[in-house]
């Protein structure tokens, strides 16, 4: 800033707007958001250099000034001086561009209060949004074009303005914030240098706090895809986000038409120990930071990816309910789910060991996506693996294919990673069985059914029985009396477990594909499932809700043979010992519940007590 002398006004005026309504509402409104006016000032700045540029480039001017942003902080003067080097204004166009049109940017923004519109958080105030800071604005600003050698234009932002002839070593603008007492934190170099950085860390042009370059970082989103390198794409993501952990992999977004937008996404490897953070892609316009909320941009299945978008077609200055309708903003969302889409689904071509690392960390956005969006559903499904408890990665149509022999269009699953009794039995048999651990899968599963129209899941304990069956070992030599021995122990164990007025359960005996398995529980999948909606609607459904179900004893089981034979020695103890087998089988297969266990547990050492004694007394 130069000294100015006091010289006559050349002009005084009267702004536009009644601002002395303004000013209170503005800053009520912006008192949250209040760093903006810096980032606003700066790209005022900023376009005043482009505009040099520019008009060098058409060699209009000829100027070898050194591009630059200066913000300079005096404590004692409680000034901010915002300078640069860029087109300058006359002393007509500081009137015509300050007192006008700077003043119709809060113009509409009251226009919009008034409509309750709907705030987004960012309206364009532009210049204006100094005086939520300062008590007075000093621009002081010569002009690259014409002979005038600058002027010097104040006001407070209410009264009036007035514009005086004064003097400007070179050309540019100095604009200087007179600061408010309760304003003074934006004197403390360390807070202003936090803000430059958060907002104005890719602009083009060199940006100094107090002598100190702001902006060392290019924005690698405007580089050309295919001249990044890994350690650029990881560089950036780090002064993107400098203490979050390295991403998995990320997509570089880049249209021309029939809209503008530059961005890269990276894929967050989840740390399931922290809470999932959102809403964490920055949003730009042509390279000032704008918001850290691409909620209307991003679909809400893909607000846990990080980055930068930037593009200057997302119209800013309206409201919120106007960005959710607005065309432009549909077709930027919808273009960019289909990079990401395509992100996964090369990946998934192209380095399938990294895609089955990576899914770990990505299957929720995928599974999210494809409840959300039977769009994104269509192109992302010939990824939409599982893994099988052998750690075979599987499509369901792969599934599907290699047991066609098998299970014609069912898909076994668990929802328990142990390999268990029940697990064996299908091993047995040559039949894998997919993981559906997430909390999403109960979801997906029904929406695959739908989609697909001749698959069927089925949980490994709901499963038809010849999956699990050895028919070869049937029990079918006939008595005199014209029964079969499974038919025998049928009837023994349902004599035993089958109390008046329960008749949810079904007995059978069979000869299962492992001798080392005493019994299994069938469960019907539509009971389970309807159990599980009840238990997600937060209903009172606990693992004892009566589903239908068939307890299958084992023929082959040596313990079954044991306990059958023993029924007529010792029919009180027999009897004890099926009904503990039962238990045993809810147990292995989560369906007893915490009470019960406890209960279960009491009985068994009873029963080990009786057993002792018994063999002690022979
Ligand atoms: P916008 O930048 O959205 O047009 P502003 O209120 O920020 O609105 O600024 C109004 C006008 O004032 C700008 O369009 C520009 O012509 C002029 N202006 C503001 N700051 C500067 C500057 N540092 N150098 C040159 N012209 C400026």
């Amino acid at each position: 800033m130069q000294k100015q002398e006091t010289i006559q006004p050349l002009k005084q005026g009267q702004l536009q707007i009644h601002s002395q309504n303004i000013l209170p509402i503005i800053k009520k409104w912006l008192y949250s958001e209040k760093d903006i006016f810096v980032r606003e000032l700066v790209s005022n700045a900023c376009d005043a250099i482009q505009k040099v540029t520019i008009l060098q480039s058409r060699g209009e001017i000829t100027n070898t000034e050194e591009r630059r942003i200066d913000i300079t902080q005096d404590a004692q003067a409680k000034t901010l001086t915002f300078s640069d080097t860029g087109i300058g204004m006359t002393a007509a166009e500081t009137e015509k561009y300050l007192a006008q049109i700077a003043f119709s940017g809060a113009e509409e923004f009251i226009k919009a209060y008034q409509a309750q519109d709907p705030f987004i958080g960012h309206f364009g105030l532009g210049f204006y949004s100094a005086y939520m800071v300062a008590d007075r604005v000093q621009v002081n600003t010569r002009s690259h074009q014409g002979d005038e050698t600058g002027v010097v234009w104040t006001s407070d932002g209410i009264s009036g303005y007035e514009i005086c002839a004064a003097p400007k070593e070179k050309p540019g603008t100095d604009v200087v914030l007179y600061v408010s007492d309760e304003n003074e934190e934006y004197l403390d170099e360390k807070r202003l240098k936090a803000i430059l950085q958060r907002n104005c860390s890719f602009l083009p042009y060199p940006i100094y706090l107090n002598g100190q370059r702001i902006n060392e970082h290019e924005p690698l989103w405007l580089k050309n895809p295919s001249e990044c390198t890994k350690e650029e794409y990881l560089a950036f993501f780090k002064a993107l986000y400098p203490f979050e952990a390295e991403p998995l992999f990320w997509v570089h977004i880049r249209v021309d038409y029939p809209f503008q937008l530059r961005g890269i996404l990276y894929f967050p490897s989840l740390n399931r120990e922290t809470n999932i953070k959102k809403n964490q892609v920055k949003l730009f316009c042509n390279r000032v930071f704008v918001s850290d909320d691409c909620k209307d941009i991003l679909p809400e299945y893909l607000s846990i990816l990080q980055g930068a978008i930037d593009s200057p077609d997302i119209p800013l200055n309206v409201s919120r309910s106007y960005l959710q309708v607005d065309k432009n903003v549909r077709q930027l969302s919808d273009h960019i789910v289909k990079k990401v889409a395509d992100a996964l689904c090369t990946l998934y071509k192209q380095d399938r060991t990294h895609f089955f690392e990576c899914w770990k960390d990505c299957e929720l956005i995928v599974k999210f996506g494809i409840l959300h969006d039977e769009k994104f559903y269509a192109k992302v499904k010939e990824i939409l693996v599982w893994k099988t408890l052998s750690q075979k990665w599987l499509t369901t149509e792969e599934y599907i294919e290699m047991h066609r022999s098998k299970a014609e269009g069912v898909v076994f699953y668990t929802t328990s990673p142990q390999v268990n009794d029940l697990t064996k039995l299908y091993a047995a048999r040559d039949i894998e069985i997919v993981e559906a651990l997430g909390y999403l899968d109960h979801a997906v599963i029904s929406f695959l059914e739908r989609q697909l129209k001749n698959v069927r899941f089925t949980r490994i304990d709901a499963a038809e029985n010849a999956h699990i069956l050895d028919a070869s070992k049937e029990k079918t030599i006939l008595d005199e009396s014209g029964r079969t021995e499974a038919a025998k122990i049928a009837d023994f164990i349902r004599t035993t477990l089958q109390k008046p007025g329960c008749d949810t359960i079904t007995i059978d005996a069979k000869s299962l594909a492992s001798d080392t398995i005493p019994a299994v529980l069938i469960l019907s999948e539509e009971g389970r499932r309807f159990r599980e909606y009840l238990q997600h609607q937060g209903k009172d459904a606990p693992s004892s809700f009566p589903i239908s179900s068939t307890f299958i004893a084992n023929t082959n089981s040596p313990l079954i043979n044991a306990i059958y034979a023993l029924r007529l020695e010792q029919p009180e103890l027999a009897s004890d010992l099926v009904q503990k087998v039962y238990a045993l089988t809810r147990l292995s297969q989560h369906e007893m519940s915490a009470s019960e266990i406890g209960d279960f547990t009491k009985e068994c050492t009873q029963m080990f007590e009786k057993l002792t004694s018994l063999i002690l007394k022979k």
